[in-house]
């Protein structure tokens, strides 16, 4: 094998093993295998496809909390000063907003367009119980962490984000003193890096148990009866990814969108896979930085921002299933309704960690706000888990969209590694021990060892 393809055998690897899986999930589906009791039911789709997903799934969720808080940690020290963090952090935030409320205006438009739900009429054995949003006084007094190993072992990634913040200007502030401290962040960041890299070495497997898993399990009938729902959202959630969001990232930065697409696609299989915003940081923050070549610095910060307070794909869902639930019900938002709608959607997805099915939760709130019967959302609740998978994508992307467009806009980017279509692919290389390496770390424990007797 030569370099090269040493090179691309990952990513093709994780995409075989996409494609595997969607196949052989849907066979199990399609061919009534999956039912309860039987061999495939019991060992394979909630034995062996369960188990090898959710041991992948704890393994990226595990790198979360200890690599946002070091990158952080080396992103405050790395920008150096308070005015230039200061900038990152308002630019991330007003084009985090604005992309939301882009999504889901779009989302209401082409729901409202399409009369989607007008004339039907379900009948849901499924409740579904609402929440109410949290008031914005809760939101603001929940990014201060009363206790900093509580957010950590909670993963409040908010919370982390303020403390990590907050640490990293303290060391700036102590100078010289504090160096040591910034170069072991500096080294666990790299370790942990590290880890993403190994951890991603298993993806192909993993991808393939999760998916399969997933497919095996959704109501494909359930699909025709919703199609109209499923059709709108899907066809809303592609305009935002390749026309919103591309469109996006060519006027603030001038970067090509086709080189973007092609290097995000492993970080869309992985928030498809999972499901999850969240657990798929290590790997957005691995692409974004080693891919993408936008600085640490901004990345350190956008990305776990990002994966936190902008959900791009769930507020379009939002928009789609407020249009479709009103439909159905007959109720008649008028445009103050929706207007509340898209408020309180992007309100909802500040301070929502980005987990799988947390849409529907943040759904109930909207509903809870203008008055829509929040049941309604057992109508969707069967055909949510693939749409879930789908949006996920969406909201990663947008995350990287905007930490290059930062990135780009406060000169911490790399154009030289943007333009190599090669640069911080997951290579064999990166994966193996060298045995140099490893007998110069050997020594080096010795010697410490023996200075220490
Ligand atoms: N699963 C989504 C995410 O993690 C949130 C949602 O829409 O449920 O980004």
């Amino acid at each position: 094998m030569t370099e090269k393809d040493h090179k691309t055998s990952l990513t093709l690897k994780v995409l075989i093993g996409m494609a595997l899986g969607l196949l052989v999930g849907l066979a199990i589906n399609l061919a009534g295998w999956n039912a309860p009791g039987g061999f495939i039911h019991d060992y394979l789709v909630n034995g062996l496809f369960l188990v090898v997903g959710k041991m992948f799934v704890n393994a990226l969720k595990m790198l979360v909390v200890p690599l946002v808080f070091f990158s952080l940690i080396c992103g405050v020290c790395g920008i150096g000063n308070l005015s230039a963090l200061g900038r990152v952090g308002s630019r991330a935030f007003a084009l985090y907003l604005m992309t939301t409320a882009i999504a889901i205006a779009t989302a209401i438009f082409f729901a409202a367009l399409a009369g989607i739900g007008k004339g039907m009429h379900f009948s849901t054995e499924s409740t579904f119980s609402g929440k109410e949003a949290p008031p914005l006084t809760d939101v603001l007094i929940n990014i201060v962490p009363g206790n900093p190993i509580a957010a950590m072992a909670d993963g409040n990634m908010l919370q982390i984000i303020f403390f990590s913040i907050l640490l990293g200007i303290s060391m700036l502030m102590v100078g010289k003193k504090a160096a040591s401290f910034i170069e072991g962040a500096e080294i666990a960041n790299e370790i942990m890096m590290k880890m993403v890299t190994l951890i991603m070495a298993a993806a192909p497997y993993a991808v393939f148990a999760l998916i399969a898993r997933s497919m095996a399990e959704l109501g494909l009938d359930l699909l025709g009866q919703l199609a109209g729902y499923v059709l709108v959202l899907v066809g809303a959630l592609m305009i935002h990814l390749f026309v919103t969001l591309m469109l996006t990232l060519k006027l603030f930065s001038g970067l090509n969108p086709a080189m973007f697409l092609r290097k995000i696609r492993n970080v869309q299989v992985f928030a498809f896979s999972t499901a999850s915003s969240s657990a798929t940081i290590p790997v957005t923050l691995r692409t974004v930085t080693q891919r993408m070549g936008v600085d640490n610095a901004v990345a350190s910060f956008t990305v776990p921002f990002g994966a936190t307070i902008n959900m791009d794909g769930t507020a379009i869902m939002q928009g789609v299933a407020t249009v479709f639930i009103a439909n159905v019900y007959g109720v008649d938002l008028g445009l103050g309704g929706y207007l509340t709608v898209i408020v309180m959607a992007v309100l909802a997805s500040i301070g929502t960690a980005g987990v799988p099915g947390v849409g529907l939760i943040m759904l109930s709130m909207v509903f809870t706000q203008v008055g829509l019967p929040v049941e309604g959302i057992g109508l969707i609740l069967g055909v949510d888990r693939l749409l879930d998978m789908i949006r996920t994508a969406v909201n990663v992307s947008g995350d990287a969209v905007v930490s290059t467009i930062v990135g780009k806009s406060v000169g911490k980017f790399d154009a030289a590694t943007w333009n190599d279509p090669d640069a911080g692919l997951v290579t064999e290389a990166e994966l193996t021990l060298d045995e140099k390496v490893e007998q110069e770390l050997a020594e080096l424990v010795e010697k410490t060892q023996k200075e220490g007797e």
